[in-house]
């Protein structure tokens, strides 16, 4: 009986060859692993001896030979294939000993890089464990230390590996070879040049396995969390979507903080989620002002003025090129993180002197009708105490034939536009949202509340704070209202149009009030609660 050993994780190979040789079984064996057990006196035969070439290239060819492969798959049943064998003078190898290059440890490792990576991707190991995992009822394939102790009981009780035995080894080798590839694989795809993610270590977090949506590699560990009590780190999708937040590059300023990643996010997706200039101002992942210009200086300057005591400190998107007259009007401001698809050199020249702010370049999803349909998630999770809650994400998209106009009054052009960008902003503002708008503008938010009644109210007080006048305005509320009251603290607030779901018990109670106030009221026939 011949027994081929060529391990890298070299655990218990000494006592096991030494068991094997006790049992008169003959060792084979490749450079680093023969020299170990010649050292420990063990008689044993270079494969390189074998198939008369050296171990060359690195390492890289070692044991890709017709003698070793040949003395592999060979089925012992067959006397053709026994005559080849003899024909070659091809002898038997009945035992196969490998554990692979590890390279899932060399990826583990922060300071990995894609050469590393590459060199410590095995290929004479897993083709010599497939060949003998094929000829399973000939070959006995250890993979992994653990399998050494059956092994030699099966021999010492009857002197060959049990069929069942060898089966079991056989999809055992299978399995790792599957798990091997798999990481190659995901290691791989994870990789991206030049873009500011670091090269990434394989998926540490596998949420739902067999799916490319859900698989995460980790970017950095953060400093904190939401707070610096807590411990944090990002992962990313092992297939980020273009146009999303993880593709960022960061241009300049401080580390991105916890709470930084998930205010960017929120004003990310919301100003990619409009095809015309837009800038977006977020604060405790909402929005506290959106607008719509005609470039960025012009939809920056109506997002702020929405609530400018909230946007200090703020972070700013915007989904057009930022140029330096823009950059002029917000550097007057604190800024905690601005986004852009592109600045202009001198817009970066504008914020060089401030050196916390953290800028980030991000590409916005390109191509079709709407490009900022893609690059979105397909699933939302939320923690839970001791579960997770999965759902698939918000991406329903409004169109204007969606619209039911409910009331006796039909929405003006003007309005059914403020409409639409109210509905759009209310999508990206905790629930319950009120949002008032006017000229693509938003006017007064009012986020997070338990009581839509206290949203409404918070939004025209913000308004008024801001000295801004509601009168004519548009309105969304992002839930149905539950009773009239809403609707009158918005109509008394000055909205003449209201755009909301629909669907409560009371909808006819709140169609008589706008139609007794003399507003226009429109159903969506959705909602978008956002927690
Ligand atoms: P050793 O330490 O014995 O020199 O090398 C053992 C390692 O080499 C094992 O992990 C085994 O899977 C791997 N190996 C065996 N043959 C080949 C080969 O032909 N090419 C490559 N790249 N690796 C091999």
């Amino acid at each position: 009986m011949n027994a081929l050993l060529s391990v890298s994780d070299k655990t218990g190979i000494v006592e096991f060859a030494q068991a094997l040789h006790a049992l008169g079984i003959k060792l084979l064996s490749t450079g680093g692993t023969a020299k170990l057990l010649a050292e420990q006196g063990l008689p044993v035969t270079e494969v390189a001896e074998v198939t008369g070439f050296p171990e060359m290239l690195d390492g890289r060819v070692k044991t890709l030979h017709p003698k070793v492969h040949g003395g592999l798959l060979a089925r012992r049943d067959l006397p053709e294939h026994m005559a080849a064998l003899k024909t070659h003078a091809i002898d038997t190898i009945d035992l196969l000993v490998v554990n692979l290059y590890p390279f899932e440890a060399t990826v583990a490792k922060a300071a990995c890089t894609l050469e590393d990576a590459i060199e410590n991707i095995d290929i004479g190991g897993p083709a010599m464990v497939r060949s003998a995992a094929k000829n399973w009822k000939d070959v006995a394939v250890l993979t992994d230390a653990s399998q050494y102790a059956q092994v030699l009981a099966d021999l010492q009780a009857s002197g060959v590996v049990s069929q069942k035995t060898k089966f079991a080894l056989s999809v055992a080798a299978f399995n790792r070879i599957s798990q091997y590839d798999g990481a190659i694989s995901d290691y791989l795809s994870s990789v991206q040049f030049g873009d500011g993610v670091p090269e990434g270590a394989a998926p540490t977090l596998d949420l739902f396995p067999g799916q490319s949506n859900g698989r995460f590699v980790k970017v950095q560990d953060l400093r904190y969390g939401e707070n610096s009590h807590q411990n944090a780190a990002l992962y990313r999708d092992l297939y980020p979507a273009p146009g999303s937040l993880v593709t960022a590059k960061q241009l300049q300023g401080k580390e991105l903080s916890y709470n930084n990643i998930g205010d960017a996010d929120a004003a990310w997706e919301c100003v990619k989620s409009f095809n015309t200039p837009a800038c977006v101002i977020v604060k405790h992942a909402n929005p506290c002002g959106v607008a719509l210009g005609v470039d960025a200086l012009e939809s920056y300057s109506k997002a702020f003025q929405t609530d400018p005591t909230s946007a200090f400190g703020g972070i700013i998107a915007v989904n057009c090129t930022l140029d330096e007259r823009a950059a002029l009007q917000m550097s007057k401001q604190f800024i905690e993180v601005l986004m852009a698809p592109a600045f202009t050199p001198e817009a970066l020249a504008v914020f060089k002197s401030k050196v916390n702010v953290r800028i980030l370049q991000i590409d916005l999803p390109k191509g079709g009708d709407k490009p900022w349909e893609q690059g979105r998630n397909f699933m939302d999770m939320k923690r839970i105490g001791s579960g997770i809650l999965l759902q698939t994400a918000d991406n329903h998209e409004l169109a204007l034939s969606d619209l039911k106009v409910v009331t006796n009054l039909q929405p003006s052009a003007e309005q059914l536009k403020d409409l639409m960008f109210a509905w759009t902003v209310a999508k990206y503002v905790k629930s319950n949202a009120i949002v008032f708008c006017k000229d693509s503008m938003t006017m007064g938010v009012g986020a997070g509340q338990m009581s839509r009644l206290d949203s409404a109210r918070i939004a025209s007080i913000k308004a008024e704070h801001a000295g801004l006048s509601l009168k004519g305005t548009a309105v969304a509320s992002d839930a149905f209202f539950p009773f009239r009251d809403g609707l009158d603290v918005v109509v008394d607030a000055g909205a003449t149009c209201v755009i909301q779901p629909g669907g409560s018990i009371r909808d006819q109670e709140v169609i008589d009030a706008a139609n007794e106030r003399g507003v226009v009221m429109v159903y969506t026939g959705v909602r978008h609660f956002r927690h």
